[in-house]
């Protein structure tokens, strides 16, 4: 049974939200004091998480499983988890978002479970702004969590960077150099309309053309060669290659056509677009004895409302309810 939308688009990319908790503030995220997080009693155990990625993989055609969160890091169960997913099918790939606060502790215990890559999420190098950017003294930990990413293996070794206007906007040339350095395959991402504040505005958003145009200052970007498929980043090689920088115009150059992503909250709730105004509970059925094809079932038609795109560019664009930490990046 697979998760087919009305669109011909068919799911089989799980985001898992392990939590919605964080120990960062990065700005474009959640507000300086926090949320208000979900009650413990809300979140699915491990036992519950392992259910619903097993009736995916299993019976809905799921070929891809990413943790996220929130932190998915400050999730006690994480190894368990991620070993756990491992023994349902070999093959499956298994990756993790995380701003890597603690990875250097972890790393080698995820990729010992079988986890495959994480993707790191650090929009620059410098201290002061890594400390007005996310409101943590942490860029050192991120930097060892990075290397000891690469040295468990976990590689490639994805950064994720978001630019904010009069911020870390005049840095992509100087993250790319360093990233490249380093062996770490970089991507930036348009910041989106997910913040915990509604601070969003299209007017300050740094675009896909412009980050192009100040990489272009310094490096020659070509087009790289491998076809894109339904990966949301655009990929060029750097001064001839090997290596490549990405770029995630989810904005300004949507990708929805393409998607195959399907989204699980920290509670429980299948979200069918990051976008999405609605949401399916799973929770309820799990906690009421289900069997695994009902749960199937509720899923499969979850997904029957996705909507064709994200539609920010809308005049009737209405952002979600839950911000980007509560949804699962
Ligand atoms: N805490 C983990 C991390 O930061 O990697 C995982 C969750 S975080 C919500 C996932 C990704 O979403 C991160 O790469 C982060 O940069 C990105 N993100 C958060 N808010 C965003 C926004 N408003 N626009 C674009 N990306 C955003
Ligand atoms: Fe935390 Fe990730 Fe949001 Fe930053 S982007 S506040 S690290 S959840």
């Amino acid at each position: 049974m697979p998760l087919a939308d009305r669109y011909g688009r068919v799911a089989t990319d799980l985001r898992v939200s392990l939590t919605d908790r964080c120990n960062l503030r990065c700005s474009y995220c959640m507000p300086a004091e926090g949320l208000d997080w979900l009650p413990g009693e809300d979140v699915l155990t491990d036992d519950e998480v392992v259910r619903l990625i097993r009736i995916g993989v299993e019976r809905l055609g799921i070929r891809d499983v990413r943790f996220t969160g929130g932190e998915p890091l400050v999730r006690r169960g994480l190894v368990d988890i991620v070993r756990r997913t491992r023994e349902l099918d070999a093959g499956l790939g298994i990756s993790l978002t995380t701003n890597a606060l603690g990875l250097r502790h972890t790393a080698p215990a995820l990729a010992a479970a079988g986890l495959d890559r994480v993707n790191v999420s650090l929009d620059t190098i410098r201290d002061d702004s890594f400390n007005t950017i996310t409101r943590r003294d942490r860029l050192t930990d991120v930097l060892a969590g990075l290397e000891a990413a690469r040295d468990a293996g976990l590689t490639p070794v994805k950064i994720n960077a978001v630019l904010l206007r009069g911020i870390n906007d005049d840095q992509a040339p100087e993250l790319l150099a360093w990233a490249i350095d380093h062996g770490y395959h970089l991507r930036f991402i348009e910041q989106m309309p997910l913040d915990a504040q509604h601070d969003w505005s299209r007017a300050q958003m740094v675009t896909a053309e412009e980050i192009l145009e100040m990489l272009q200052a310094r490096f020659a970007l070509t087009p790289a060669v491998e076809p894109r498929g339904s990966a949301p980043a655009e990929l060029f090689e750097v001064d001839g290659g090997p290596a490549t920088v990405g770029i995630i115009a989810s904005v300004t150059r949507p990708f929805c056509g393409d998607c195959d992503r399907v989204r699980l909250t920290a509670d429980g709730q299948v979200r069918n677009c990051l976008f999405a105004r609605q949401e399916s509970d799973l929770r309820t059925a799990l906690r009421s004895d289900a069997t695994d094809e009902e749960i199937a079932q509720r899923w499969v038609v979850a997904m029957l409302g996705k909507r064709p795109g994200h539609g920010i560019d809308d005049p009737s664009f209405l952002q979600p309810d839950r911000p980007m930490s509560a949804i699962g990046g």
